[in-house]
């Protein structure tokens, strides 16, 4: 929701008109009242939700709200003076301009709001606060930046941690004069995450799919965010860069401090930060035995997947970049069976030209040679470059004008990308789909336009392959309930279960409050997920799965037992998804499916799929 009800600002408001009383100042009070050495230092195990499997290890990287990097920095002996000057000074200008904005805000609207200012003016002032932070550059020379962050967010941690809810809320002042101080200070803001020179894992309150992308994978070993659930993005970004990753964690980066290490454990959906040399060991093993089955699982590379009594799979990549595709071919992938081109968007100040798109598509067919390559029309809008023009009043973006509806409503840019797609076709495989696709109506719109630009190339002597498969993303109900109606218009279906999930649950994929309820083996989604298969497999139309259910291994003996021959998956995934191929026979999987469509809940299903595939591929079982 973006819109917060009135009735909450207000209270928040009211909350903040409190001032400090000198007698709670934590700075000389709290040494008495709790064990601020547990403050940070202490083990601790959060859950979040798995969105890209492996283990990273390593110092953190802490990006809050504000974009601060604040890491665990040293200062030269001899630069030590010149550290306390600089720390000096950023006090000086923060009180100055804290002292501004409490005339400002006593001006407009009341000496009673300006009291806020005046605490904040108070806690800075305080001595103990001032001498503990050049005490921490004097004597353990740490550099300013990280001596404040250190310090406030200790104080903040352990007023949070009272009994005390009025107590608690103090922590907001404290954190508010950190970044006030860190804002002096450092002057750079989340721009720096790309300028890494050291590996680190990042956590973040949020990361935007395109921040993700962006992620230096050289240095950064993982990441961890406070929002984002299972289907976001942001998670399938992750898959895509194969560095473990956790979102939806919930608020916990209060409790972190730039340089503390941490265990990102992509495997069972947990970071651990300051972890003991036990666990520490512990983990060290997992990320070696991660090493040991992916070099294993390398030697399938050039094998097909083919079940063991000899049904062909036909196993495709997805991608977001043209560069992936090499990722596809160095798995042995039989080509590309999801091209989300919206990424051509990411990080382009101005609209893409044709020949931007043009040149994408070829680069991907260069690589892919001459094997297919399926290339998705536009599925801009939601949570995928928000940065874009789009409408932002939406109340209900992913019911909105997004993917197809968008490209409807701006023809010419529809037309730009339809031209490039065409021109690629020329080149070698390349096959259309349209994402998003919910009334027959609309199918036969975007056909419509693509039969014009291709009339249009013919008029101007362009060449292109006027057969060109078409197809579309079923990953509506509404498209699975008329899905006879579809085929008899398409030349190929594929089943996108991000949002199929999404849309029949009524869970926004990218919501860790309700990420629970999103989940790839509800029998609701099953059940759509066998109606569109059969219909397929009934009207010997090809029907292939595109959505990350595809790209986990566990679920793969479950789709070739409904019906699936196809699957397409994030490139790190499609070795597992291989393995199980070849370690099945049909009959097997059949069966499997059988039982499975008897069940009514998720649990029950998740339990029967385990146990199969425990008895197939145990290695891949965690
Ligand atoms: C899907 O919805 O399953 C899908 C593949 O599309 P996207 O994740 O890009 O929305
Ligand atoms: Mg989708």
């Amino acid at each position: 929701m973006r819109c917060k009800p009135r009735v909450n600002e207000q209270r928040s408001i009211s909350t903040r008109v409190r001032t400090w009383r000198k007698s709670e100042i934590p700075f000389d009070s709290f040494p008495a009242q709790c064990d601020l050495q547990r403050g940070t230092d202490r083990v601790q195990l959060l859950p979040g939700i798995a969105v890209s499997p492996g283990v990273a290890i390593g110092e953190v990287l802490v990006i809050d709200n504000e974009g601060f990097r604040i890491p665990r920095r040293f200062v030269a002996r001899d630069a030590v003076d010149d550290e306390l000057e600089r720390l000096s000074q950023a006090i000086s200008a923060v009180e100055a301009q804290i002292g501004r904005d409490r005339d400002t805000i006593t001006a407009k609207v009341g000496a009673q709001y300006g009291a806020i200012f005046s605490a904040h003016l108070t806690l800075l002032a305080d001595p103990k606060l001032r001498s503990e932070l050049e005490q921490m550059v004097r004597d353990r020379h740490y550099s300013p930046e990280y001596a404040v962050s250190r310090t406030l967010r200790r104080y903040a941690k352990a007023f949070q941690s009272l009994d005390n809810p009025y107590l608690a809320e103090r922590a907001v002042d404290l954190f508010d004069i950190e970044k006030h101080l860190l804002r002096n200070l450092t002057g750079r803001r989340r721009g720096e995450l790309a300028n890494l020179v050291s590996p680190v894992i990042v956590l973040a309150h949020t990361l935007t799919p395109s921040e993700t992308a962006n992620l230096d994978r050289r240095f950064v070993l993982g990441f961890a965010t406070e929002t984002g659930g299972a289907g976001s993005h942001t998670a399938i970004v992750a898959q895509g860069l194969e560095i473990p990753a956790l979102v939806g964690i919930g608020p916990f980066l209060s409790d972190v401090s730039g340089g503390d290490v941490a265990i990102v454990d992509g495997d069972h959906g947990q970071i651990i930060v300051q972890p003991d040399e036990e666990t520490l060991a512990h983990y060290r093993r997992e990320r070696e035995q991660h090493q040991t089955l992916a070099t294993r699982l390398r030697e399938l590379r050039d094998l097909k997947a083919q079940t063991a009594d000899g049904q062909r799979i036909e196993l495709l990549g997805n991608i977001e970049f043209p560069h992936e595709a090499e990722h596809c071919n160095a798995r042995g992938s039989d080509g590309i069976g999801l091209y989300r081109t919206e990424f051509l968007y990411l990080g382009a100040e101005t609209e893409p030209t044709e020949e931007d798109h043009y040149r994408a598509y070829a680069s991907v067919v260069e690589q892919v040679g001459d094997r297919p390559v399926v290339i998705r029309t536009l599925d801009l809008g939601a949570d995928k470059m928000a940065h874009l023009p789009l409408p932002s009043d939406e109340a209900n973006p992913v019911l909105g004008l997004r993917s197809i509806r968008l490209s409807l409503r701006n023809v010419p840019l529809f037309r730009t990308q339809l031209r490039a797609v065409l021109r690629a076709s020329a080149l070698g495989d390349v096959r259309v789909m349209f994402p998003m696709i919910t009334t027959v109506t609309e199918l036969r719109q975007a056909k419509m336009v693509l039969a014009d630009v291709m009339e249009d190339l013919d008029d101007a002597g362009i060449a292109f392959h006027r057969k060109i498969p078409v197809g579309m993303m079923v990953e509506v109900p509404a498209a699975v309930m008329l899905i006879d109606r579809f085929l008899e218009e398409v030349d190929f279906i594929s089943i996108g279960t991000n949002d199929l999930i999404q849309y029949t649950l009524a869970v926004d994929r990218g919501n860790r409050d309700v990420a629970s309820l999103y989940n790839p083996g509800d029998p609701a989604v099953l059940r759509l997920i066998e109606m569109a298969i059969a219909a397929a497999n009934r009207a010997g139309k090809p029907v292939n799965m595109c959505g990350q259910m595809s790209s986990n291994a566990f679920y793969t003996m479950l789709l070739i037992g409904l019906g699936l021959r196809r699957l397409s998956a994030t490139p790190g995934a499609i070795p597992e998804v291989k393995k199980v191929c070849r370690s099945v026979t049909v009959p097997q999987c059949e069966q499997l499916a059988g039982r499975v469509m008897a069940l009514d809940n998720a649990r029950d299903v998740a339990t029967l799929v385990r146990e199969e595939l425990k008895k197939v591929v145990p290695e891949l079982v965690a």
